[in-house]
């Protein structure tokens, strides 16, 4: 059998893109070593770290927050039936993502690929069995796999990665996160709602890396506030377990004493790396940088002709909606059309409670870059349904460019965030200005109306202010 393109990977990145090029009209397959589609983020990423989140926040509402609202609930946690719940939610998403290949008549493959010649990729099944398909074009959408840290081997129970943080069999007394990344955040959120005393290392002397400053520290005094203990500047020695126990050594990542705890678990959460392995990138000529991940033109493709790779295999920010960008864009390319993705405009969210998002440049970012910018400013204390609904922790800040208007970034804080942020990307997408915000009409009462304020006050005229 022959093929136009065969996509390597079926996570956002690849899925989204084989179905895209078949759209186009092109002969695809994939192949997928795991054995469900939906690759990182519907198995063990996004989508089942979200079930967990949702029903944690419920729980912890049921507890602490209905009272006020009349409602009185003495919730008992079932902590099986809750991992069924995520399982659930697993499963709709992965069996969605077979339904749509197979309704685009898109060939699908189980085992893990390896490309052994300009236009050649081979299969290797899960008996060992091996064939060979021909195609014109491959893109590689691998993705990438959780970071060990040395001498420290997850054993994905007391020692786990995000993937083993998301299926625990019980709650952990006391559980240590190292890095307070996102995926450290949002799964220390869920088992410390859960009733784990969670405390967060960090290398770093702040919270989030990449996020605006103002938002992060305050976003980090919440997160105090809801029981989390923050160790920053602090680096994780070793770990050593009886299997029952850890014992983990710390110390001031500039130098000093170190201090040792013993917890349940310890989720180590350091980052992400590029998976390539075994799919002969040196052998065809597949050039890779210095954090391994495979190097790209402008068109994604690689330094072997006919081969393009997409994703978090690729530079960029490690986020499903990338990956999803680039697989469309990809797809179009090959296609002969001008498919691309604007990097300027890629929200990001911490689907804690309350939520973080944000898009575009920081503080920082604009005051590294010499831009002089306006900044709008507007506290939901201000917003009437989020004081009504008692939501009322955060703001949204809109930068916008001080001569020209233009916003260039959105960071919010607060309930919802992750939905409101949609509406910044928007119009930084459209190269809207503060003004073009602030003079469309919003739905009232809605969170939303905070980021219309927040334009107004770029300009000082925010009306609830
Ligand atoms: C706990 C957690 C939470 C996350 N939450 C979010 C979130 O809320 N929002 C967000 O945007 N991102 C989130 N992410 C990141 C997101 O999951 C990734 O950015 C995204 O999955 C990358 O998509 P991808 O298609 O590049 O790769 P992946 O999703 O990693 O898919 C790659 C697929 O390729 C397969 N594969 C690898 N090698 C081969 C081979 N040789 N042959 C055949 N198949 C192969 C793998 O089995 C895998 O299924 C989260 C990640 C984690 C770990």
């Amino acid at each position: 059998m022959s093929y136009d393109l065969i996509v390597i990977g079926t996570g956002p990145g690849g899925y989204v893109c084989a179905i895209r090029a078949s759209q186009l009209g092109m002969k695809v397959a994939v192949l997928e070593k795991r054995a469900t589609h939906g690759g990182t983020c519907l198995n063990v990423g996004c989508i089942p770290s979200k079930a967990l989140l949702h029903a944690s926040e419920r729980y912890a509402e049921a507890a602490n927050g209905f009272a006020d609202m009349g409602i009185t609930v003495n919730p008992t946690l079932d902590l099986a039936a809750m991992l069924a719940f995520k399982d659930q939610g697993v499963k709709g998403n992965v069996d969605g993502v077979e339904f749509l290949l197979k309704k685009n008549k898109i060939d699908t493959f189980q085992g893990t690929g390896r490309i052994v010649a300009p236009g050649k990729v081979e299969i290797t099944g899960a008996n060992g069995d091996k064939q060979t398909l021909d195609t014109k074009t491959v893109v590689i959408a691998t993705g990438s796999n959780s970071v060990e840290l040395p001498g420290m081997p997850i054993d994905e129970k007391r020692i786990v990665s995000s993937t083993g943080a998301l299926s625990l069999q019980e709650v952990p007394g006391r559980l240590l996160v190292i890095g307070a990344g996102y995926i450290g955040l949002e799964l220390g959120s869920v088992w410390e709602r859960l009733g784990a005393e969670v405390t967060m290392v960090e290398m770093l002397d702040r919270i989030a890396p990449g996020l605006d400053g103002e938002v992060a520290r305050q976003f980090q005094r919440i997160l105090a506030k809801q029981g989390m203990i923050f160790k920053l500047g602090t680096k994780v020695k070793s770990v050593a377990t009886d299997g029952k126990i850890c014992t983990v050594t710390l110390e001031p990542a500039a130098g000093g004493a170190p201090e040792t705890l013993e917890v349940d678990v310890v989720l180590v959460a350091i980052g992400r790396v590029p998976n390539t392995e075994g799919l002969g990138l040196a052998e065809i000529g597949v050039k890779t940088d210095n954090r391994g991940r495979i190097v790209v033109d402008k068109r994604f493709e690689t330094s072997a002709p006919g081969v393009y790779a997409i994703g978090d295999v690729i530079d960029g920010p490690m986020l499903a909606h990338k990956a999803e960008e680039e697989g469309i864009a990809v797809a179009e390319i090959l296609a002969g059309q001008a498919g691309h993705v604007n990097y300027d405009v890629i929200p990001s969210v911490i689907y804690t409670a309350p939520e973080v998002a944000s898009v575009g440049k920081t503080e920082e970012e604009l005051k590294e870059a010499s831009i002089a910018y306006a900044v709008g400013k507007f506290p939901f204390t201000a917003n009437a349904r989020a004081k009504v609904n008692r939501i009322t922790d955060g703001f949204v800040k809109v930068l916008a460019d001080k001569e020209t208007d233009r916003v260039l970034g959105v960071p919010i804080r607060g309930a919802d965030a992750g939905t409101m942020i949609a509406e910044a990307a928007v119009l930084m997408e459209f190269g809207g200005s503060a003004e073009d915000l602030a003079r469309i009409c919003h739905a009232h009462p809605t969170l939303n109306e905070a980021v219309k304020e927040a334009a107004r006050a770029a300009e000082h005229r925010a009306i609830h202010m």
